[in-house]
This record gives C-alpha cells, sequence and structure tokens, in this order.
C-alpha cells in the first residue's frame, strides 16, 4: 500500500501521462509506455531534461506541498477542553478572558529567550522566493516576539559577497534579512542562522554573530 499520489506526473514539476485515465498504480507509469512518447511523465522527462525536475516548477516563485495522501492529520483529533475549572488562571468568568491569555514561552538551557507567541518560522535559505518573502516575515516575527531562522547559502548565493582568506567579511544580503528583524524588534523572539557544511566552512555563523548582531 503507498500514500503516494498514483501518477508519476505531477503540476508541480509540469509534467502529465500520455494515458491519464490509465496508469500502473505501482510505478504510476501509464499501462502502456510508448515507444516513441516524447515524455510527458516525470521519468520521461527526466531521462532527457532532468534538471527541470529537480525542483518544483516555476522554480522560486512557489511554495511546495506534499501530494502524499497521508493517513492521518490534525483534523483527525479533538481537542476536548475541560467545562470545568480552570488552570492557570483563577477559575472567574470575568478574569478568565482572551486578552489574559499568556502566552510566553522560554527557549535555551538557561531559558533566557524569550518568546511572546511560541512560533517559530522554519528556516528560509537563498531561494528567491524565501527572499521576496522575507521583510514581512522578519518583521511579523519581530513585532509579535516569535522566532525565524535564516536558512542555508544566503552569503554564498549573495552576488554582492566578499570573501576573504575563505571567510566571509561582508554579505548584504545576509545582513538585510537580519536587519529586517532588528528594526521590528519589540525585545521578545530571535532571528538565528542556520548553516551547513558550506555555510560553516565560509564562517557565515561567526560573520552573522560578530558583525551583524
Ligand atoms: S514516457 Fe511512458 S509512462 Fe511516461 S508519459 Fe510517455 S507513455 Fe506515459
Amino acid at each position: 500500500m503507498t500514500f503516494s499520489k498514483g501518477t508519476n506526473a505531477s503540476n508541480a514539476t509540469l509534467t502529465k501521462l500520455r494515458t491519464p485515465d490509465s496508469y500502473c498504480p505501482f510505478s504510476g507509469m501509464c499501462t502502456t509506455c510508448l515507444d516513441g512518447c516524447p515524455g510527458f511523465c516525470e521519468i520521461g522527462k527526466s531521462a532527457v531534461r532532468g534538471k527541470e525536475v529537480l525542483y518544483p516548477q516555476p522554480f522560486g516563485k512557489t511554495t511546495s506541498a506534499s501530494q502524499k495522501d497521508y493517513p492521518v492529520d490534525y483534523s483527525h483529533f479533538n481537542i476536548m477542553g475541560t467545562a470545568v475549572g480552570a488552570h492557570g488562571i483563577e477559575p472567574n468568568p470575568d478574569k478568565a478572558i482572551f486578552p489574559a491569555v499568556n502566552l510566553d514561552s522560554y527557549l535555551g538551557v538557561n531559558k533566557d529567550l524569550k518568546l511572546t507567541t511560541p512560533i517559530i518560522v522554519a528556516a528560509m535559505g537563498s531561494t528567491n522566493v524565501a527572499a521576496d518573502n522575507w521583510d514581512h516575515l522578519a518583521a511579523g516575527c519581530a513585532i509579535s516576539g516569535a522566532g525565524i531562522a535564516i536558512g542555508e547559502n544566503v552569503c554564498a548565493m549573495d552576488p554582492n559577497v566578499e570573501i576573504k582568506n575563505g571567510r566571509v567579511v561582508h554579505s548584504p544580503n545576509l545582513a538585510r534579512r537580519i536587519k529586517d528583524f532588528q528594526e521590528w524588534s519589540q525585545g521578545a523572539g530571535f532571528i538565528a542562522v542556520q548553516a551547513n557544511v558550506e555555510d560553516t566552512k565560509l564562517g557565515v555563523q561567526e560573520y552573522a554573530w560578530k558583525s551583524l548582531a
């Protein structure tokens, strides 16, 4: 049994089956794979124009969702709140009100990293879609006291990066990302810098910490 989508084609890769009404559920290929088919499906397209199916298309303009039909999701759960008593606040209907909800939470070994909204926006790296949507996400996290992470390769993909002796000394794109958060910061929340192997070799985190924090 598979939870993957049925066909070997997807709008994500701009591919189609030649016979979409007749396909093998195991491979997702047409029931009759045709000699001479121009290769509409993912197998056919990747055989001749492989790099076009590496990323969801159009690359840089989309975000992605899985097409897998997961057997369980959050809609299968009911959250059954208690109807009697109160937790964390006096059981008084005039005091147990929405504005009195305290969402403060603390992270870190010493619990000294305060979030006033317990949400972290996952790392968004060097892609265009990340760059194009960064400023409002960073500002929103800063204003609401949430966390946000800068993803991988921002410095390595920065056309104006300056590297000396194999280490980053200047990256306008990374600086802008951090500034977008700092300008709106209310004192809670955080901005983090994720690093992969290349970032680590380039000293991205040291540069961010020493020059941009
Ligand atoms: S290459 Fe084969 S499986 Fe793919 S679309 Fe063509 S006929 Fe169908």
